[in-house]
């Protein structure tokens, strides 16, 4: 799993139906705003862009993995009944896929 961002806002552009994360507040409003010169989109002159904090991360635990299984081999007796991984064999672990509250002051 790579490292979490720290992105905090989410600026969206009506017009392209676009999004981009940012850091700040300020670099938001500077790439929604950067191409003012050559006209602002009628969505932006209705209200429809917007810039939002983010509020929710993803979290996702580790439940259960292969490695805690037994996988059968020639040494095995003919009657094994070690238990082997229920799950999908493209799977190496089971998880809880849940989202956690950001507190921002303390990021
Ligand atoms: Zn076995």
């Amino acid at each position: 799993m790579s490292k979490k961002n720290n992105y905090r806002y989410v600026a969206y552009d009506a017009a392209n139906g676009d999004y981009q994360e940012f850091e700040t507040l300020k670099e938001a409003e500077d790439w929604l705003t950067e191409d003012d010169g050559e006209g602002i989109s009628n969505e932006a002159c209705c209200g429809q862009n917007y810039i939002a904090e983010i509020q929710y991360r993803s979290v996702v635990t580790t439940v259960d993995e292969r490695s805690n299984y037994h996988v059968h081999t020639d040494e095995c007796p003919e009657d094994c009944d070690e238990e082997e991984w229920p799950y999908n064999d493209d799977w190496d672990f089971i998880g809880k896929h849940s989202y956690e509250k950001i507190d921002w002051d303390k990021e």
